[in-house]
């Protein structure tokens, strides 16, 4: 009898196959001879299953290695193993180190390590998830990595605990290159130690009630968190460097607006699916824009942290229950005049265009300037002398708005006090507001 010619395999082949019966790539491999040999192998604490090809004991339909401890602080490996079929790892105990790296799971096929203790370290690198995976409950008490993994399929963390570190570098939550999102699910997941995102691409992954004991030392470095959702999750502190955020109207923001914004017909489905309130929802988006206002803050990014200023104010804005006053005249002006204090130049130009408007309508209401009337009334300025009157008039609009009105201008209607007047007092707010807007432009 031949060898196995799988690598390091020093078993003999199967009949007349080139694989041993655990190696050997086929599904209808003899299924009680694999799991005679595989329970021989767990007795003897033997567990290199590296490059095995699993399929289900006679008369399952799943690969079935629920509730197994295994003992001792040996390394365990599953490296390069395939599992034909659904595989289930339910509840296990690893002891020992573990390594699942370059696991293949067959085509739509799902693995569930549902309530697992992992002891030691464990390896999922450069493994393809091609369908459902399932963390749920699990324990991961060292370090987990799952360094470039790709999940295809909707990866469920919800309730595990990470104890000690873990590495998400460059592991892809989606489907496929076309960009079909798939995504994680974080929804109450606990995060003791650090955490690498770096260049993790995270598809539609929801940050529900996460939990991040040490938000510094959760490095978030180029990751994609365009599909990223946070709920009742402290973002504040977590160490952003440069990562992809949503685009709403060209400022950077958070996909939680986004999913609001799109969903017009829809609205109630989202408000019910996150079974919160719509006020509820502004408030915890509003809270969220907050927190990662300050986090830029703390880092001097002022131009980032004032989009997400932006996106805190626009969120109290459209909360139903903020007071009327101030979500149709107060925030819709501020916002109309200076993008909420983010925008010099839009106050600029209303100043600008506050004193030329001003300055033609007196043309046509009365304003007696050095001795000389000028109203136009009720036709066009025809002489040469129109647009010296007009500059004659900016000047005028323009002392009173800052103050100083000229000595030599008068009113000569009650149209033209009402236009002086309320040029003055929407000239001084308007200056306030360009005055606050430069400052937050320029600081330190
Ligand atoms: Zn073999």
């Amino acid at each position: 009898m031949a060898e196995c010619k799988y690598e390091g395999c020093n078993r003999k082949a199967w009949k007349k196959f080139e694989y041993c019966i655990f190696h050997e790539p086929s599904k209808d491999k003899d299924a009680d001879l694999f799991w005679n040999g595989i329970d021989r192998m767990m007795k003897k604490k033997d567990y290199n299953f590296g490059g095995f090809y699993f399929i289900p004991r006679k008369g399952e339909d799943f690969i079935d290695l629920r509730e197994i401890e295994f003992y001792g602080t040996f390394n365990i490996s599953f490296s390069k193993a395939e599992f034909y079929k659904d595989v289930a790892f339910n509840f296990c105990i690893f002891n020992g180190n573990v390594n699942f790296s370059e696991i293949k799971v067959s085509k739509d096929s799902s693995i569930s390590f549902l309530g697992v203790k992992f002891k030691k370290w464990v390896h999922f690198s450069l493994t393809d998830f091609p369908k459902l995976t399932y963390f749920t409950s699990a324990v991961f008490e060292n370090k987990a990595i799952f360094l470039g993994s790709r999940f295809q399929g909707k990866v469920f963390f919800n309730d595990s605990r990470f104890l000690e570190e873990v590495d998400f570098y460059e592991t892809k939550f989606m489907r496929d290159m076309t960009g079909k999102f798939s995504g994680a699910e974080f929804e109450r997941t606990e995060f003791i130690e650090n955490g690498y995102w770096r260049n993790a691409l995270l598809g539609e992954t929801n940050f529900d009630k996460t939990f991040f004991k040490e938000p510094k030392r959760h490095k978030f470095y180029h990751t994609d968190l365009s599909k990223v959702e946070f709920y009742d999750t402290n973002i504040e502190a977590l160490d952003f460097l440069d990562p992809v955020w949503s685009k709403i109207n060209g400022r950077k923001g958070l996909y939680n607006e986004v999913l609001i914004n799109n969903s017009n017909k829809s609205k109630e489905v989202i408000w019910n699916q996150q079974l919160r309130s719509k006020d509820e929802i502004f408030s915890e988006i509003e809270t969220l824009y907050r927190q990662l206002k300050i986090n830029y803050e703390n880092k001097r990014n002022y131009p980032d942290a004032g989009d997400f200023y932006i996106g805190e104010m626009e969120m109290r804005r459209r909360n139903p229950k903020t007071s009327r006053f101030d979500r149709w005249i107060i925030l819709p002006f501020y916002k109309c005049v200076s993008n909420y204090g983010e925008d010099y130049k839009r106050t600029l130009y209303w100043i600008g265009g506050l004193i030329l408007l001003s300055a033609y309508s007196l043309m046509f209401t009365g304003m007696k300037v050095k001795e000389r009337i000028i109203d136009y009334y009720p036709s066009l300025p025809q002489n040469p002398n129109g647009l010296k009157d007009f500059g004659e008039l900016v000047n005028i609009v323009a002392r009173s708005i800052i103050l100083q009105p000229s000595a030599f201008a008068e009113s000569t209607s009650l149209g033209s006090r009402i236009i002086l007047t309320f040029t003055t007092i929407f000239g001084i707010l308007l200056i306030a507001l360009f005055t606050l807007a430069l400052r937050r432009r320029f600081r330190r």
